[in-house]
């Protein structure tokens, strides 16, 4: 049921990854676990010392205490020191790695195609660059450089007790069949368990933002009972998937504790055996007992980082997957001759198989005023899209003087044509950065003239700072009208030649529409527009008008041409004009 529009990398993509993030910096790689080297082999001085204490109490040699303690107690600040230094080197690095992830990961997301984020839906990637990026920190900062230790750790432990006594190592071989075993057994099952506790949440996360973001409509449909409904299946799936992995965990772990408990008793037991033969001495038993002590720690951190390591891996899968949505801009780098924007042959599907435009044949020349009509659902706003490039179609091409639309770089693509709507965001920032997205050279001067342009200077001056009064969400809260007139400056600074418009001005407060009409009248001025008309004077004021009927254009052609030829626009005229006069 949950559907996941964006991909999941397989493992062998989360490995390769994982392998070159690993060694990317191999000369801080080395230096952290030399130092975690260094320190593991401090701390297997007391165990040693110890045991030649014991030896010496047994065969009566007299021992000197004082020499022994201070020893221990001098290696155990030299590791302490060492601990220090080597944690700072793998933090430090884990940092950096955990940097470039990210940014890597910001960019993936907004290199996005907007199809797929549209299909996708918020919720997946909400989670992706929220619950994933923190499960993802959490690895590459604490899990990557603590597996590591522990396997430094683990390796000088054991290559010391077989210095100790070669023999005295095999009881501990007792332990790797249960730990192999049980955390196969477990590693098997996890993977796929944590994906579906993510895409559980994700889900989750999907309805809650629905419901808030529908609020309006679901108390005016009175879908209460429903959203509830829907939240409660949501969160008892989720419920299960976490309950799956708690399960795993439940069994996992006890068994894992008695694999470590037996090496113990059995390498005292049975060194106790062996020095009754005669093959070991008591100083070897006691510091091989306390060397395979010592083993339980990093072991124990390795076990729980590979429970980590698997979280990690499966946020990871899920990241990666975000850079294999097929791009739907090629890259590109012809440079448009002109301004003639023209459609041939065009067919678009939102869903494959369901054409919504059927070839549409258009061009339109600079400095024309084009009007499109037709009945709702037609295809009007999808064919404006198209035209503003932000999607590519499915067949036939979309080209500006020349050069097809989806092969212009966005940021060109901007100063060439752009879509106007009512949806206009504005950003937590100050005004003056909400501005320069449009045109990040832009300097003060030009951004003046902009807004001047829309007629909102004044309100801007009036401002607490200005220009760099903070807005959006948390500052300054700025009109409705007021946003929608910084979007028009926002245009007249990106300066595209052509602009789509759809319904730019429709739902606004009336008494701030005939203010906000001069101003898109404004930054109209001198451009080529393609207005997608939803009051007939629009495109009786229009050069040509096309009426656009079940994804194709029907009729194209001067108002006066259409009226005369007596089709479906004439029909729409007189009706109009009939009932509104
Ligand atoms: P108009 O602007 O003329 O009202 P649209 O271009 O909005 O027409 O819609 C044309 C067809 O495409 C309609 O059948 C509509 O349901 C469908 N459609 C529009 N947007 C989407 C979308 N984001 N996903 C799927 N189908 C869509």
């Amino acid at each position: 049921m949950s559907k996941q529009i964006l991909p999941v990398a397989d493992q062998a993509q989360v490995r390769a990854y994982a392998r070159r993030l690993t060694l990317k910096y191999p000369r801080d790689l080395s230096i952290a676990l030399g130092l975690h080297g260094l320190a593991a082999v401090a701390g297997l001085a007391a165990p040693w010392l110890l045991g030649g204490l014991v030896e010496g109490v047994q065969a009566g040699t007299g021992v000197d205490v004082t020499g022994v303690s201070l020893g221990i107690g001098g290696f155990l600040a030299a590791q302490a020191v060492l601990v220090r230094f080597a944690v700072y080197a793998s933090s430090k690095l884990g940092e950096k790695v955990l940097a470039e992830l990210r940014q890597e990961f910001v960019g993936r997301v907004l290199g996005l195609p907007l199809s797929t984020v549209e299909r996708a839906g918020s919720g997946d990637l909400i989670t992706r660059t929220s619950r994933d990026v923190d499960s993802l920190s959490r690895t590459v900062r604490h899990a990557v450089p603590e597996t590591m230790i522990a396997l430094v750790t683990c390796v000088i432990t054991v290559g010391a007790l077989l210095i100790v006594g070669p023999l005295l190592a095999l009881p501990s071989l007792l332990a790797v069949p249960i730990l192999w075993i049980s955390t196969r057994w477990y590693l098997k099952r996890a993977r796929d368990g944590y994906l579906r506790e993510s895409a559980a949440y994700a889900d989750m996360t999907d309805g809650l933002a629905e419901t808030v973001s529908g609020a309006r409509a679901v108390e005016a449909l009175g879908l209460q009972e429903r959203r509830h409904r829907r939240t409660d299946t949501d969160i008892s799936r989720s419920w299960a998937a976490e309950r799956y992995t708690l399960g795993l965990r439940t069994i996992w772990f006890p068994t894992v504790e008695l694999g470590y408990v037996i090496p113990i008793v059995a390498t005292l037991v049975i060194g106790g055996m062996f020095y009754i033969e005669g093959w070991v001495t008591i100083a070897q038993v006691t510091t091989a007992t306390l060397y395979v002590q010592q083993l339980i720690d990093p072991l124990d951190r390795l076990l729980m980082w590979i429970d980590e390591l698997q979280v990690g891996g499966a946020s990871m899968a899920r990241l990666l997957g975000v850079a294999e949505v097929p791009d739907d801009r090629e890259a590109g780098s012809g440079v448009p001759d002109g301004e003639e924007l023209e459609a041939d042959g065009v067919r678009y599907a939102y869903r494959e198989g369901h054409d919504v435009l059927h070839g549409i044949d258009l061009v339109v020349k600079p400095g024309e005023r084009l009007a499109m009509v037709g009945p709702s659902g037609a295809g009007k706003s999808t064919l404006g899209r198209l035209l503003a490039g932000i999607h590519g179609p499915r067949t036939g091409s979309v080209t500006v003087g020349g050069t097809s639309l989806v092969e212009l770089p966005l940021d060109d693509l901007r100063g060439h044509v752009a879509l106007v709507t009512q949806e206009h965001h504005i950003f937590r920032g100050t005004l003056r950065e909400n501005l320069l997205i449009a045109r990040p050279e832009a300097d003060e001067a030009q951004i003046r003239a902009a807004l001047e342009a829309v007629d909102a200077w004044g309100w801007v001056e009036a401002l607490p700072e200005g220009l760099d009064t903070v807005v959006g969400s948390g500052g300054e809260s700025i009109s409705a009208a007021q946003a929608q007139q910084a979007a028009l400056a926002r245009l007249v600074l990106a300066d595209p030649h052509t602009l789509v418009l759809d319904e730019a001005t429709s739902l606004i407060d009336p008494r701030a529409a005939r203010h906000l009409e001069r101003s898109l009248a404004a930054v109209l001025e001198g451009r080529t527009v393609i207005a997608i008309a939803h009051r007939l004077y629009t495109a009786h004021d229009a050069d040509r008008v096309a009426v656009v009927e079940d994804g194709r254009i029907s009729e194209l052609g001067s108002h006066d041409e259409l009226v005369a030829a007596g089709g479906s626009y004439a029909a729409l005229w007189s009706s109009w004009h009939g009932t509104s006069k």
